[in-house]
């Protein structure tokens, strides 16, 4: 199954993401993650066999323990990739939370999982294949709140959109 780890956001986040999901729609063509499925990954750790979460459970547990809930903000747009098929997604203020994904990944590699060696950069994708092409970006709604939540997700990409379920939420704190 297809695993990662991220962080559940507060309802004034999302709703504000849901905001500025609503306005790129207006601007950009592409693929749009709904709302109910928005996020900050923390970790990916991509096809592993269920026989292995558990041991994901118990290094999230280990590395969550430390942690209160975190202080977070929206901040700017921004994108990766190609003008022509671009991934849009706002950005997130939360120093904790750059802390806490680099204890939760030491913790899934000390557990054997794989993890790429990307740095951690607090997003949340609001946009697949975009074509951006020039155009301009609206502004993006801001809002603050607190993190309080952090999931081990089994993604399902075989339906016409990603479904993510949820198999174990640990509250910080
Ligand atoms: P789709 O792949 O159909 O666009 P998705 O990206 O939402 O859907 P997944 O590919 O299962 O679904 O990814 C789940 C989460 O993990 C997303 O937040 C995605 O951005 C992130 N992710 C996927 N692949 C990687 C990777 N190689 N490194 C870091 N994060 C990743
Ligand atoms: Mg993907």
């Amino acid at each position: 199954m297809r695993l990662f780890v991220a962080a559940e956001l507060p309802g004034e986040m999302l709703e504000a993401l849901a905001e500025t999901s609503a306005a790129l729609r207006e601007a950009v063509r592409g693929r749009y993650v709904a709302p109910d499925s928005f996020h900050v990954t923390l970790a990916f750790l991509g096809e592993v066999e269920g026989s292995r979460v558990p041991a994901a459970c118990d290094a999230l547990r280990e590395s969550c323990a430390g942690y209160g809930p975190i202080d977070a903000s929206l901040r700017e747009l921004g994108c990766f990739g190609r003008a022509r098929a671009a991934t849009l997604w706002q950005g997130v203020n939360a120093a904790g939370l750059s802390a806490l994904a680099q204890d939760v990944r030491r913790s899934l590699r000390a557990a054997g999982f794989a993890l790429d060696e990307k740095a951690f950069l607090a997003h949340v994708t609001l946009m697949r294949a975009a074509r951006l092409e020039g155009r301009e970006l609206p502004m993006p709604c801001l809002a603050c709140g607190t993190i309080d939540t952090v999931t081990l997700f089994r993604s399902d990409l075989s339906g016409d959109r990603p479904r993510y379920d949820a198999l174990e939420r640990l509250l910080l704190g």
